[in-house]
Protein backbone atom coordinates (compact mmCIF):
# COMPACT_ATOMS: atom_id res chain seq x y z
CA UNK A 1 0.00 0.00 0.00
CA UNK A 2 1.07 3.76 -0.53
CA UNK A 3 1.65 5.76 2.29
CA UNK A 4 -0.89 6.79 5.15
CA UNK A 5 -0.89 10.43 5.72
CA UNK A 6 1.12 11.37 8.28
CA UNK A 7 -0.55 13.04 11.15
CA UNK A 8 0.52 14.47 14.46
CA UNK A 9 -2.06 16.01 16.79
CA UNK A 10 -2.99 13.29 19.07
CA UNK A 11 -6.69 14.37 20.36
CA UNK A 12 -6.98 11.84 23.78
CA UNK A 13 -5.60 9.15 25.23
CA UNK A 14 -7.08 5.61 24.69
CA UNK A 15 -9.44 5.19 27.71
CA UNK A 16 -9.28 2.87 30.05
CA UNK A 17 -10.52 -0.87 29.50
CA UNK A 18 -13.23 -1.08 32.61
CA UNK A 19 -16.04 -3.49 31.35
CA UNK A 20 -15.06 -6.67 29.77
CA UNK A 21 -17.38 -8.98 31.18
CA UNK A 22 -21.54 -9.66 30.11
CA UNK A 23 -23.93 -7.35 31.95
CA UNK A 24 -26.70 -9.57 33.32
CA UNK A 25 -29.18 -8.97 36.01
CA UNK A 26 -27.29 -5.48 37.08
CA UNK A 27 -24.15 -7.66 37.39
CA UNK A 28 -20.55 -8.02 35.29
CA UNK A 29 -19.88 -11.56 35.21
CA UNK A 30 -18.25 -14.22 33.17
CA UNK A 31 -19.76 -16.20 30.43
CA UNK A 32 -20.83 -19.41 31.85
CA UNK A 33 -18.36 -21.16 29.50
CA UNK A 34 -15.86 -18.89 30.82
CA UNK A 35 -14.67 -18.05 27.46
CA UNK A 36 -13.72 -14.98 25.83
CA UNK A 37 -12.85 -13.94 22.63
CA UNK A 38 -10.26 -10.70 21.19
CA UNK A 39 -11.60 -7.10 20.32
CA UNK A 40 -9.32 -5.82 17.29
CA UNK A 41 -7.66 -2.31 17.21
CA UNK A 42 -8.48 -1.66 13.73
CA UNK A 43 -5.35 1.14 13.62
CA UNK A 44 -3.22 -1.68 13.98
CA UNK A 45 -4.49 -4.75 14.16
CA UNK A 46 -3.83 -5.64 17.57
CA UNK A 47 -5.84 -6.89 20.45
CA UNK A 48 -7.45 -4.05 22.67
CA UNK A 49 -9.11 -6.48 25.37
CA UNK A 50 -10.42 -9.68 26.17
CA UNK A 51 -13.96 -9.42 26.33
CA UNK A 52 -16.45 -12.64 27.57
CA UNK A 53 -17.73 -14.76 24.82
CA UNK A 54 -21.55 -15.44 25.89
CA UNK A 55 -23.39 -18.01 24.26
CA UNK A 56 -26.75 -19.69 24.43
CA UNK A 57 -25.99 -20.11 28.21
CA UNK A 58 -25.77 -16.99 29.02
CA UNK A 59 -28.38 -15.34 26.84
CA UNK A 60 -30.82 -17.59 28.56
CA UNK A 61 -29.64 -16.18 32.48
CA UNK A 62 -30.03 -12.81 30.50
CA UNK A 63 -33.35 -13.66 29.32
CA UNK A 64 -34.78 -15.15 32.80
CA UNK A 65 -33.61 -11.71 34.63
CA UNK A 66 -35.35 -9.82 31.33
CA UNK A 67 -38.32 -11.73 32.05
CA UNK A 68 -38.36 -11.43 36.10
CA UNK A 69 -37.70 -7.47 35.40
CA UNK A 70 -40.51 -7.57 32.90
CA UNK A 71 -43.12 -10.22 34.54
CA UNK A 72 -42.77 -8.88 38.25
CA UNK A 73 -40.15 -6.00 38.26
CA UNK A 74 -40.91 -2.08 38.35
CA UNK A 75 -40.07 -0.66 35.36
CA UNK A 76 -43.21 -1.99 33.09
CA UNK A 77 -45.38 -0.89 36.27
CA UNK A 78 -44.10 2.51 37.38
CA UNK A 79 -45.31 6.07 35.43
CA UNK A 80 -44.12 6.51 32.03
CA UNK A 81 -42.76 10.05 34.24
CA UNK A 82 -41.00 8.32 36.38
CA UNK A 83 -39.29 5.97 33.84
CA UNK A 84 -38.54 9.41 32.04
CA UNK A 85 -36.98 11.22 34.39
CA UNK A 86 -34.54 7.88 35.23
CA UNK A 87 -34.15 7.93 31.71
CA UNK A 88 -33.31 11.29 31.82
CA UNK A 89 -30.45 10.90 34.13
CA UNK A 90 -29.03 8.39 32.02
CA UNK A 91 -28.67 10.84 29.25
CA UNK A 92 -27.03 13.19 31.21
CA UNK A 93 -24.57 10.49 32.91
CA UNK A 94 -23.94 9.84 29.27
CA UNK A 95 -23.20 13.94 28.38
CA UNK A 96 -20.38 13.56 31.66
CA UNK A 97 -18.44 10.55 30.15
CA UNK A 98 -18.54 11.74 26.55
CA UNK A 99 -14.96 11.43 26.42
CA UNK A 100 -14.38 7.76 27.20
CA UNK A 101 -17.44 6.97 25.46
CA UNK A 102 -15.94 8.72 22.38
CA UNK A 103 -13.04 7.02 22.85
CA UNK A 104 -14.09 3.15 23.34
CA UNK A 105 -15.94 3.48 20.06
CA UNK A 106 -12.92 5.33 18.35
CA UNK A 107 -10.40 2.49 19.38
CA UNK A 108 -12.56 -0.29 18.78
CA UNK A 109 -14.59 0.71 15.60
CA UNK A 110 -11.62 2.89 13.86
CA UNK A 111 -14.85 5.94 13.96
CA UNK A 112 -12.94 9.98 14.29
CA UNK A 113 -12.81 11.07 17.95
CA UNK A 114 -14.23 14.53 17.29
CA UNK A 115 -17.13 13.40 15.18
CA UNK A 116 -17.77 11.01 17.85
CA UNK A 117 -17.24 13.34 21.02
CA UNK A 118 -19.16 16.29 19.31
CA UNK A 119 -21.64 14.96 17.68
CA UNK A 120 -22.67 11.00 17.76
CA UNK A 121 -22.19 10.90 21.34
CA UNK A 122 -24.26 14.24 22.42
CA UNK A 123 -26.88 12.72 19.78
CA UNK A 124 -26.90 9.54 21.86
CA UNK A 125 -28.17 11.10 25.07
CA UNK A 126 -30.34 13.27 22.99
CA UNK A 127 -32.44 10.53 21.47
CA UNK A 128 -32.48 9.06 25.05
CA UNK A 129 -33.91 12.43 26.09
CA UNK A 130 -36.25 12.38 23.20
CA UNK A 131 -37.93 9.10 24.30
CA UNK A 132 -38.14 9.84 28.12
CA UNK A 133 -40.41 12.75 26.55
CA UNK A 134 -42.25 9.96 25.09
CA UNK A 135 -42.57 7.66 28.25
CA UNK A 136 -45.41 9.36 29.80
CA UNK A 137 -47.50 10.28 26.36
CA UNK A 138 -48.21 6.71 25.73
CA UNK A 139 -51.85 6.14 25.15
CA UNK A 140 -54.54 4.65 23.11
CA UNK A 141 -57.81 5.47 22.22
CA UNK A 142 -61.58 5.66 22.95
CA UNK A 143 -63.53 3.90 19.85
CA UNK A 144 -66.01 4.59 18.48
CA UNK A 145 -68.35 1.68 18.72
CA UNK A 146 -71.07 0.55 16.54
CA UNK A 147 -73.44 -0.65 18.94
CA UNK A 148 -74.11 0.01 23.25
CA UNK A 149 -70.63 -0.76 24.19
CA UNK A 150 -67.45 0.99 25.24
CA UNK A 151 -64.65 0.64 23.79
CA UNK A 152 -61.19 1.79 24.51
CA UNK A 153 -57.42 0.76 23.58
CA UNK A 154 -54.13 0.47 26.12
CA UNK A 155 -51.06 0.47 24.67
CA UNK A 156 -48.66 -1.88 26.81
CA UNK A 157 -44.63 -3.00 26.10
CA UNK A 158 -44.47 -5.53 24.31
CA UNK A 159 -42.36 -7.93 26.95
CA UNK A 160 -38.55 -9.40 27.03
CA UNK A 161 -36.58 -7.23 23.69
CA UNK A 162 -33.75 -9.01 21.92
CA UNK A 163 -31.62 -6.21 20.17
CA UNK A 164 -28.98 -6.91 17.96
CA UNK A 165 -26.64 -4.26 16.51
CA UNK A 166 -24.06 -4.01 13.86
CA UNK A 167 -20.53 -2.65 14.43
CA UNK A 168 -20.41 0.82 12.07
CA UNK A 169 -22.48 2.66 14.79
CA UNK A 170 -21.84 1.28 18.28
CA UNK A 171 -23.32 3.80 20.00
CA UNK A 172 -25.89 5.42 17.61
CA UNK A 173 -27.61 1.80 17.40
CA UNK A 174 -27.61 1.01 20.74
CA UNK A 175 -29.43 4.31 21.39
CA UNK A 176 -32.04 3.44 18.34
CA UNK A 177 -32.84 0.60 19.87
CA UNK A 178 -32.21 0.77 23.30
CA UNK A 179 -34.46 4.21 24.08
CA UNK A 180 -37.41 3.52 22.73
CA UNK A 181 -37.30 -0.18 24.28
CA UNK A 182 -37.07 1.43 27.40
CA UNK A 183 -39.66 3.95 27.59
CA UNK A 184 -42.57 1.99 26.52
CA UNK A 185 -41.88 -0.21 29.54
CA UNK A 186 -39.87 -3.22 27.78
CA UNK A 187 -36.80 -5.15 29.51
CA UNK A 188 -34.33 -6.21 27.37
CA UNK A 189 -30.84 -8.30 26.60
CA UNK A 190 -28.67 -6.41 24.14
CA UNK A 191 -25.84 -8.05 21.96
CA UNK A 192 -23.37 -5.68 20.67
CA UNK A 193 -21.28 -6.73 16.98
CA UNK A 194 -18.49 -8.46 18.17
CA UNK A 195 -16.25 -6.17 16.39
CA UNK A 196 -17.40 -3.25 18.69
CA UNK A 197 -18.07 -4.74 21.97
CA UNK A 198 -16.85 -1.74 24.46
CA UNK A 199 -19.07 0.78 24.36
CA UNK A 200 -22.59 -1.20 25.28
CA UNK A 201 -20.93 -2.46 28.37
CA UNK A 202 -20.07 1.10 29.52
CA UNK A 203 -23.76 2.36 28.77
CA UNK A 204 -25.16 -0.95 30.93
CA UNK A 205 -22.77 0.50 33.32
CA UNK A 206 -23.75 3.84 33.51
CA UNK A 207 -27.72 2.71 33.05
CA UNK A 208 -27.04 1.49 36.30
CA UNK A 209 -25.61 4.40 38.26
CA UNK A 210 -28.81 6.46 36.67
CA UNK A 211 -31.21 3.68 38.43
CA UNK A 212 -32.26 1.29 35.64
CA UNK A 213 -33.26 -1.21 38.02
CA UNK A 214 -31.54 -4.57 37.86
CA UNK A 215 -32.47 -7.11 34.82
CA UNK A 216 -34.31 -4.34 32.65
CA UNK A 217 -31.30 -3.97 30.72
CA UNK A 218 -28.75 -6.66 30.10
CA UNK A 219 -25.66 -6.62 27.84
CA UNK A 220 -24.43 -9.87 26.31
CA UNK A 221 -20.91 -10.11 24.18
CA UNK A 222 -20.21 -12.60 22.10
CA UNK A 223 -20.77 -13.98 18.42
CA UNK A 224 -23.50 -13.65 15.52
CA UNK A 225 -24.15 -17.27 15.00
CA UNK A 226 -24.09 -18.15 18.59
CA UNK A 227 -25.39 -15.47 20.87
CA UNK A 228 -27.26 -13.77 18.42
CA UNK A 229 -28.90 -16.96 17.18
CA UNK A 230 -29.52 -17.76 20.65
CA UNK A 231 -31.42 -14.34 21.17
CA UNK A 232 -33.76 -14.79 17.50
CA UNK A 233 -34.92 -18.44 18.04
CA UNK A 234 -35.75 -17.68 22.12
CA UNK A 235 -39.02 -18.93 22.89
CA UNK A 236 -38.81 -16.27 25.67
CA UNK A 237 -38.09 -13.28 23.78
CA UNK A 238 -41.15 -11.18 22.33
CA UNK A 239 -39.55 -9.52 20.35
CA UNK A 240 -36.34 -9.10 18.06
CA UNK A 241 -35.35 -5.91 16.08
CA UNK A 242 -32.54 -5.85 14.50
CA UNK A 243 -29.72 -4.34 12.67
CA UNK A 244 -27.29 -5.70 9.90
CA UNK A 245 -26.78 -7.52 6.73
CA UNK A 246 -30.02 -8.63 4.15
CA UNK A 247 -28.32 -12.34 5.17
CA UNK A 248 -28.39 -12.08 8.54
CA UNK A 249 -31.75 -10.35 8.66
CA UNK A 250 -33.18 -13.74 6.54
CA UNK A 251 -31.92 -16.26 9.27
CA UNK A 252 -33.53 -14.02 12.07
CA UNK A 253 -36.51 -13.74 10.59
CA UNK A 254 -36.89 -17.77 10.10
CA UNK A 255 -35.49 -18.57 13.06
CA UNK A 256 -38.98 -16.19 14.91
CA UNK A 257 -41.25 -18.02 12.68
CA UNK A 258 -39.92 -21.56 13.85
CA UNK A 259 -39.79 -20.68 17.33
CA UNK A 260 -42.28 -18.63 19.16
CA UNK A 261 -43.51 -16.25 15.87
CA UNK A 262 -42.11 -13.20 18.24
CA UNK A 263 -41.99 -9.91 16.23
CA UNK A 264 -39.71 -8.77 14.39
CA UNK A 265 -38.35 -5.64 12.79
CA UNK A 266 -35.35 -4.89 10.28
CA UNK A 267 -32.46 -2.54 9.46
CA UNK A 268 -30.67 -4.01 6.38
CA UNK A 269 -28.56 -3.45 3.64
CA UNK A 270 -28.80 -0.44 1.37
CA UNK A 271 -27.29 0.30 -2.14
CA UNK A 272 -28.70 3.73 -2.63
CA UNK A 273 -28.81 6.20 -5.71
CA UNK A 274 -27.52 9.81 -5.14
CA UNK A 275 -28.87 11.44 -8.08
CA UNK A 276 -27.64 15.31 -9.55
CA UNK A 277 -29.36 17.05 -11.98
CA UNK A 278 -27.85 19.52 -14.85
CA UNK A 279 -29.13 22.94 -12.47
CA UNK A 280 -27.48 21.71 -9.16
CA UNK A 281 -24.37 23.74 -8.60
CA UNK A 282 -21.69 21.45 -9.22
CA UNK A 283 -19.13 22.52 -5.92
CA UNK A 284 -22.20 21.77 -4.23
CA UNK A 285 -23.36 18.53 -5.90
CA UNK A 286 -19.30 17.12 -5.54
CA UNK A 287 -19.39 18.04 -1.38
CA UNK A 288 -22.69 16.32 -1.23
CA UNK A 289 -21.59 13.55 -3.07
CA UNK A 290 -18.11 12.81 -0.94
CA UNK A 291 -20.49 13.01 2.09
CA UNK A 292 -23.03 11.01 0.89
CA UNK A 293 -20.54 8.28 0.06
CA UNK A 294 -17.33 8.30 1.97
CA UNK A 295 -17.81 10.24 5.24
CA UNK A 296 -19.87 12.88 7.02
CA UNK A 297 -18.19 16.36 8.82
CA UNK A 298 -21.03 16.68 11.19
CA UNK A 299 -21.19 13.21 12.79
CA UNK A 300 -21.02 10.34 10.88
CA UNK A 301 -19.30 7.56 9.81
CA UNK A 302 -16.13 8.32 8.27
CA UNK A 303 -15.30 5.19 6.54
CA UNK A 304 -18.09 4.38 4.48
CA UNK A 305 -18.86 1.65 6.39
CA UNK A 306 -22.85 2.90 6.41
CA UNK A 307 -25.43 1.55 5.37
CA UNK A 308 -27.63 4.19 3.77
CA UNK A 309 -24.08 5.30 2.15
CA UNK A 310 -25.31 7.53 -1.19
CA UNK A 311 -23.02 4.51 -3.34
CA UNK A 312 -24.98 4.80 -6.44
CA UNK A 313 -24.15 8.24 -8.36
CA UNK A 314 -26.11 9.37 -10.72
CA UNK A 315 -24.55 12.35 -12.94
CA UNK A 316 -27.38 14.03 -15.14
CA UNK A 317 -24.72 14.28 -18.69
CA UNK A 318 -25.06 17.61 -18.99
CA UNK A 319 -22.72 17.87 -15.77
CA UNK A 320 -21.07 14.99 -15.76
CA UNK A 321 -17.50 15.59 -16.86
CA UNK A 322 -17.61 18.47 -14.64
CA UNK A 323 -18.80 16.69 -11.72
CA UNK A 324 -15.57 13.93 -12.55
CA UNK A 325 -13.22 16.33 -12.50
CA UNK A 326 -14.27 18.21 -9.30
CA UNK A 327 -14.68 14.54 -7.01
CA UNK A 328 -11.56 13.44 -7.96
CA UNK A 329 -9.68 16.43 -7.16
CA UNK A 330 -11.55 16.76 -4.06
CA UNK A 331 -10.79 13.32 -3.18
CA UNK A 332 -6.91 13.31 -3.78
CA UNK A 333 -7.14 15.70 -1.01
CA UNK A 334 -8.77 13.38 1.23
CA UNK A 335 -6.07 12.19 4.54
CA UNK A 336 -6.75 9.16 5.78
CA UNK A 337 -5.18 8.35 8.94
CA UNK A 338 -5.48 7.79 12.79
CA UNK A 339 -9.01 8.34 13.88
CA UNK A 340 -7.84 10.53 17.13
CA UNK A 341 -6.16 12.79 15.03
CA UNK A 342 -8.15 16.61 14.15
CA UNK A 343 -6.83 16.91 10.78
CA UNK A 344 -8.00 13.27 9.47
CA UNK A 345 -10.79 12.72 7.47
CA UNK A 346 -10.89 9.06 7.33
CA UNK A 347 -9.83 6.00 9.84
CA UNK A 348 -9.38 2.93 8.97
CA UNK A 349 -11.89 0.02 7.93
CA UNK A 350 -13.28 -1.63 10.98
CA UNK A 351 -11.54 -5.41 10.59
CA UNK A 352 -9.51 -7.51 8.42
CA UNK A 353 -12.36 -9.03 6.89
CA UNK A 354 -14.55 -5.80 5.69
CA UNK A 355 -11.25 -4.80 4.92
CA UNK A 356 -10.59 -7.57 2.66
CA UNK A 357 -14.36 -7.18 1.37
CA UNK A 358 -14.12 -3.50 -0.08
CA UNK A 359 -10.62 -4.86 -1.90
CA UNK A 360 -12.34 -7.68 -3.38
CA UNK A 361 -15.35 -5.33 -4.60
CA UNK A 362 -12.36 -2.81 -6.31
CA UNK A 363 -10.71 -5.71 -8.12
CA UNK A 364 -13.94 -6.56 -8.96
CA UNK A 365 -14.59 -2.81 -10.34
CA UNK A 366 -11.38 -3.16 -12.63
CA UNK A 367 -12.48 -6.60 -13.94
CA UNK A 368 -15.43 -5.97 -15.27
CA UNK A 369 -14.09 -2.97 -17.10
CA UNK A 370 -15.18 0.31 -14.65
CA UNK A 371 -12.94 2.99 -14.86
CA UNK A 372 -10.81 3.67 -11.95
CA UNK A 373 -10.10 7.74 -11.17
CA UNK A 374 -8.44 7.78 -8.11
CA UNK A 375 -7.73 5.59 -5.13
CA UNK A 376 -8.42 1.76 -5.42
CA UNK A 377 -5.46 0.90 -2.89
CA UNK A 378 -4.56 0.37 0.56
CA UNK A 379 -2.41 2.75 2.83
CA UNK A 380 0.03 2.24 5.57
CA UNK A 381 2.29 0.30 6.84
CA UNK A 382 -0.88 -1.61 9.21
CA UNK A 383 -4.23 -1.50 10.41
CA UNK A 384 -7.36 -1.13 7.87
CA UNK A 385 -6.52 1.75 5.87
CA UNK A 386 -8.20 2.26 2.16
CA UNK A 387 -8.03 5.06 0.00
CA UNK A 388 -10.82 6.94 -1.03
CA UNK A 389 -11.77 5.24 -4.25
CA UNK A 390 -13.75 6.35 -7.54
CA UNK A 391 -14.83 4.23 -10.66
CA UNK A 392 -16.49 6.17 -13.45
CA UNK A 393 -18.33 4.83 -16.67
CA UNK A 394 -19.93 2.41 -14.22
CA UNK A 395 -22.95 -0.14 -15.55
CA UNK A 396 -26.25 -0.82 -13.91
CA UNK A 397 -25.04 -4.87 -14.03
CA UNK A 398 -21.60 -4.74 -12.74
CA UNK A 399 -21.25 -5.98 -9.25
CA UNK A 400 -20.01 -2.87 -7.63
CA UNK A 401 -23.12 -0.85 -8.62
CA UNK A 402 -25.39 -3.68 -7.56
CA UNK A 403 -24.04 -5.42 -4.03
CA UNK A 404 -23.72 -3.11 -1.00
CA UNK A 405 -19.74 -2.49 -0.84
CA UNK A 406 -19.83 -0.83 2.84
CA UNK A 407 -16.32 1.22 2.17
CA UNK A 408 -15.03 4.13 0.54
CA UNK A 409 -15.80 3.35 -2.81
CA UNK A 410 -18.20 5.83 -5.16
CA UNK A 411 -19.62 4.78 -8.55
CA UNK A 412 -20.54 6.85 -10.61
CA UNK A 413 -23.25 6.63 -13.52
CA UNK A 414 -24.31 9.21 -16.48
CA UNK A 415 -27.57 9.39 -17.44
CA UNK A 416 -29.81 11.41 -19.49
CA UNK A 417 -33.67 11.60 -18.47
CA UNK A 418 -35.84 12.02 -15.79
CA UNK A 419 -37.70 8.83 -16.51
CA UNK A 420 -34.13 7.44 -17.12
CA UNK A 421 -32.75 7.60 -13.98
CA UNK A 422 -35.74 7.08 -12.17
CA UNK A 423 -35.95 3.38 -13.61
CA UNK A 424 -32.45 2.97 -12.74
CA UNK A 425 -32.11 4.43 -9.20
CA UNK A 426 -34.97 1.74 -8.67
CA UNK A 427 -33.54 -1.19 -10.20
CA UNK A 428 -32.42 -2.62 -6.95
CA UNK A 429 -33.25 -5.19 -4.63
CA UNK A 430 -33.11 -2.67 -1.80
CA UNK A 431 -35.07 0.94 -0.72
CA UNK A 432 -33.13 2.69 2.06
CA UNK A 433 -32.57 6.36 1.38
CA UNK A 434 -32.33 8.16 -1.63
CA UNK A 435 -30.42 11.50 -2.87
CA UNK A 436 -31.73 14.39 -4.98
CA UNK A 437 -29.14 17.19 -5.78
CA UNK A 438 -31.89 20.01 -7.64
CA UNK A 439 -33.19 23.68 -7.46
CA UNK A 440 -36.32 22.76 -9.56
CA UNK A 441 -39.39 21.79 -6.70
CA UNK A 442 -40.93 19.77 -9.49
CA UNK A 443 -38.48 17.51 -10.32
CA UNK A 444 -37.58 16.78 -7.09
CA UNK A 445 -41.43 16.56 -6.07
CA UNK A 446 -41.43 13.70 -8.91
CA UNK A 447 -38.35 12.54 -8.15
CA UNK A 448 -38.85 11.89 -4.01
CA UNK A 449 -42.44 10.00 -5.19
CA UNK A 450 -41.18 8.00 -7.62
CA UNK A 451 -38.09 6.53 -5.88
CA UNK A 452 -39.22 3.28 -3.42
CA UNK A 453 -37.14 4.47 -0.26
CA UNK A 454 -37.57 5.07 2.87
CA UNK A 455 -35.94 8.54 3.00
CA UNK A 456 -35.49 10.97 0.63
CA UNK A 457 -32.76 13.67 1.01
CA UNK A 458 -33.02 16.37 -1.14
CA UNK A 459 -30.03 19.30 -0.87
CA UNK A 460 -28.61 17.09 1.34
CA UNK A 461 -27.97 13.59 2.54
CA UNK A 462 -27.10 11.94 6.38
CA UNK A 463 -29.94 14.60 7.64
CA UNK A 464 -30.70 12.24 10.75
CA UNK A 465 -32.85 13.72 13.38
CA UNK A 466 -34.37 11.43 16.08
CA UNK A 467 -38.05 13.16 15.35
CA UNK A 468 -37.19 11.27 11.76
CA UNK A 469 -38.77 7.99 10.90
CA UNK A 470 -35.69 5.95 9.32
CA UNK A 471 -35.79 2.39 8.09
CA UNK A 472 -36.19 0.68 4.83
CA UNK A 473 -38.76 -0.57 1.83
CA UNK A 474 -38.31 -3.97 0.28
CA UNK A 475 -35.12 -5.79 1.55
CA UNK A 476 -33.79 -2.78 3.33
CA UNK A 477 -36.24 -4.67 5.88
CA UNK A 478 -38.94 -2.84 7.73
CA UNK A 479 -39.97 -1.13 10.95
CA UNK A 480 -38.58 2.60 11.64
CA UNK A 481 -35.91 3.20 13.93
CA UNK A 482 -36.15 7.36 15.17
CA UNK A 483 -39.86 9.06 15.91
CA UNK A 484 -42.52 7.91 17.71
CA UNK A 485 -43.12 5.08 15.17
CA UNK A 486 -39.86 3.52 16.61
CA UNK A 487 -41.57 3.72 19.99
CA UNK A 488 -44.51 1.58 18.51
CA UNK A 489 -41.98 -1.26 17.55
CA UNK A 490 -42.31 -1.85 21.80
CA UNK A 491 -45.58 -1.80 22.53
CA UNK A 492 -48.94 -3.82 21.38
CA UNK A 493 -52.39 -2.49 21.40
CA UNK A 494 -55.54 -4.48 23.58
CA UNK A 495 -59.25 -3.17 23.47
CA UNK A 496 -60.85 -3.50 26.32
CA UNK A 497 -64.76 -3.35 26.24
CA UNK A 498 -67.49 -3.24 28.20
CA UNK A 499 -71.44 -2.45 28.11
CA UNK A 500 -72.44 0.38 28.32
CA UNK A 501 -76.18 0.46 30.49
CA UNK A 502 -75.05 -2.61 31.68
CA UNK A 503 -76.91 -3.72 29.33
CA UNK A 504 -76.50 -8.01 29.25
CA UNK A 505 -74.74 -9.05 26.20
P1 LIG B 1 -22.17 -7.19 9.09
O1 LIG B 1 -22.19 -8.05 7.87
O2 LIG B 1 -22.41 -5.77 8.84
O3 LIG B 1 -21.09 -7.51 10.08
P2 LIG B 1 -24.09 -8.82 10.41
O4 LIG B 1 -25.48 -8.83 9.93
O5 LIG B 1 -23.21 -10.00 10.17
O6 LIG B 1 -23.49 -7.49 9.86
O7 LIG B 1 -24.03 -8.51 11.97
C1 LIG B 1 -24.87 -7.62 12.64
C2 LIG B 1 -25.18 -8.20 14.00
O8 LIG B 1 -25.87 -9.43 13.83
C3 LIG B 1 -23.96 -8.51 14.86
O9 LIG B 1 -24.25 -8.24 16.21
C4 LIG B 1 -23.78 -10.00 14.64
O10 LIG B 1 -23.11 -10.65 15.69
C5 LIG B 1 -25.22 -10.47 14.57
N1 LIG B 1 -25.42 -11.75 13.87
C6 LIG B 1 -24.65 -12.32 12.91
N2 LIG B 1 -25.15 -13.53 12.55
C7 LIG B 1 -26.26 -13.73 13.28
C8 LIG B 1 -27.23 -14.80 13.36
N3 LIG B 1 -27.14 -15.88 12.61
N4 LIG B 1 -28.26 -14.64 14.22
C9 LIG B 1 -28.39 -13.54 14.98
N5 LIG B 1 -27.49 -12.53 14.96
C10 LIG B 1 -26.45 -12.61 14.13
Amino acid sequence: GSECNETSEKLSKIPKINFTKLFINGDFVEAVSGKTFDTIDPRTGEVIARIAEGDKEDIDLAVKAARHAFDHGKWPRMSGFERGRIMMKFADLIDEHVDELAGLDAIDAGKLFIPLKMGEIPAVADLFRYFAGAADKIHGETLKMSRELQGYTLLEPIGVAGLIIPWNFPSTMFSLKVAPALAAGCTMVVKPAEQTPLSALYYAHLAKLAGIPDGVLNVVTGFGHTAGAAISSHMDIDKVSFTGSTEVGRLIMQAAATSNLKHISLELGGKSPFIIFDDADVNTAVDLALNAVFYNKAKNNPTGEICVAGSRVFVQEGIYDEFVKQAVKRTKAWIVGDPFDSHVHQGPQVDKKQFERILYYIEQGKKEGATLLTGGNTCGEKGYYIEPTIFADVKDDMVIAKEEIFGPVMSLMKFKTVDEVIERANNTIYGLACGIVTNDLNLSNRVSRSIRAGVIWINCYFAFDRDCPYGGYKMSGFGRDNGLHALHKYLQVKSVVTPIYNSPW
